[in-house]
């Protein structure tokens, strides 16, 4: 592992950022946000130069790279404040899946448009009453012949409206019990007996939460992604880079708090001195400048180590990073709006709607608690209480 970014890394965080900067936070992305409307110009430009599927095969229209280079592209965009979610499900989960355990016929027919962004595949496997403990879901598939009957609820699905399909993790009926057995099926957003309902939630973003009901949802066999009872792996490969990118968003957005107190405490000056000359306003945005970096390493050493092909080693990574990239971004938002005073909770400025939007890395997409859980468990060795 090298810490120096190659040239080819560096061109695209410099062309990522200069797209980014055509499409920033206070004159596109808060707009947007308060109406709840998705960044689709900013989507369908960011896929048309690439950016989307940088992670993607060559052969099937992507970048070649790795979560790596997505999750630049997710840094950089949340670092001006225009942060795409959907890049979490869609190109970092979905193709990832269907590259590592789809067929021939879903790898062409997914992954060049997940790639320029044409179509957007997004996730599920939250449940209401399941949780965070997945091994309690009970979504299931029946066999009907060749077909797959599906039925259950999902909830917190993010971007359903904006999807064609959802890659929806369910259990077959003869795993319906002990231990989850995922099996993952490519649902389409238009199949009779796909509900979904828009969630109101409590803060300010782009794309929305849905609840979605499955009432008999009839899918051929060629729906299912790779094995239908063995699929714990398939889940897991697409859980890493979805932690990754869910640190890149989050590194992005403290990145995006810490540029604006840093402008802000050089030109407000209310004694003698601009305000960051204070050592109380100074420190804090050093500190959680200190904490971000230190984030976004981590962050790097899940992404290499994803992309060497350690698995195993990069869950530890990406569980340490989202944690920490969560728990610095939060800080960075709020350090900012102190740093700002009263503006920093005016309209204008922006930064109040942004911190509550900042917190759902720490719940989303595994909360603080379940990745405390984990690095007690597996890297302490420590027994569990659950
Ligand atoms: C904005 C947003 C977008 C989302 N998008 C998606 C999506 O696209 N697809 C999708 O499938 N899901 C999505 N989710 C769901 C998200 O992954 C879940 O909210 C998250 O995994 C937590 O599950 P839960 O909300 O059911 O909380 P619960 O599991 O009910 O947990 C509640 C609290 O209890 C704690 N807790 C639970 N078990 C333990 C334990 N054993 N030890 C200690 N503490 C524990 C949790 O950490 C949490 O603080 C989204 C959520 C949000 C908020």
């Amino acid at each position: 592992m090298s810490f120096i970014e190659t040239d080819e890394q560096k061109a695209l965080r410099a062309a990522v950022a200069q797209l980014a900067a055509k499409y920033n936070f206070r004159d596109y992305v808060r707009p947007k946000a308060m109406k709840n409307e998705p960044l689709s110009e900013l989507w369908d430009e960011a896929g048309e130069l690439g950016f989307l599927g940088v992670n993607l095969p060559e052969e099937y229209g992507g970048g070649g790279a790795g979560i790596y280079e997505l999750a630049i592209v997710l840094e950089e965009l949340s670092a001006q404040g225009a942060g795409l979610l959907l890049m979490v499900v869609s190109p970092a989960i979905c193709g990832t899946i269907i590259t590592k355990y789809g067929t021939e016929a879903q790898k062409q027919n997914w992954l060049p448009r997940i790639g320029d962004g044409t179509a957007k595949m997004v996730f599920g496997i939250t449940e209401p009453d399941a949780g965070s403990n997945s091994h309690k879901i009970t979504t299931t598939a029946r066999r009907d012949g060749d077909d797959w009957i599906l039925n259950g609820r999902k909830i917190f699905i993010s971007g359903v409206d904006q999807a064609e399909a959802v890659l929806i993790v369910a259990r077959t009926e003869d795993a319906k019990t002990g231990n989850l057995k995922p099996a993952l099926f490519i649902v389409p957003t238009d199949a009779p007996g796909f509900v979904k309902n828009r969630q109101e939630m409590d803060i300010i973003e782009p794309d929305s939460q849905f609840t979605l009901f499955l009432d008999d949802v009839r899918l051929p066999a060629t729906a299912l992604v790779g094995q239908e009872d063995a699929a714990i792996a398939q889940l897991f490969a697409g859980l890493n880079p979805e932690r990754i990118m869910g640190s890149a968003m989050a590194v992005g957005m403290g990145r995006y708090a810490i540029d604006r107190a840093v402008e802000y405490a050089k030109e407000r000056q209310v004694w003698k001195t601009p305000i960051g000359a204070h050592q109380g306003i100074s420190h804090p945005l050093a500190q959680v400048k200190i904490e971000l970096e230190l984030a976004k390493l981590m962050m790097q050493k899940a992404a290499v180590l994803y992309d060497s092909g350690d698995d195993f080693g990069a869950a530890e990574a990406a569980n340490m990073a989202k944690y920490a990239a969560a728990e610095a971004s939060i800080k960075a938002l709020d350090q900012a709006i102190q740093t700002h005073g009263g503006a920093g909770l005016t309209a204008d400025v922006g930064l109040g709607g942004m911190l509550a939007a900042s917190r759902i890395a720490r719940v989303a997409p595994v909360s603080r608690e379940m990745i405390l859980n984990f690095v007690a468990q597996h890297s302490l060795g420590l027994p569990r209480s659950y």
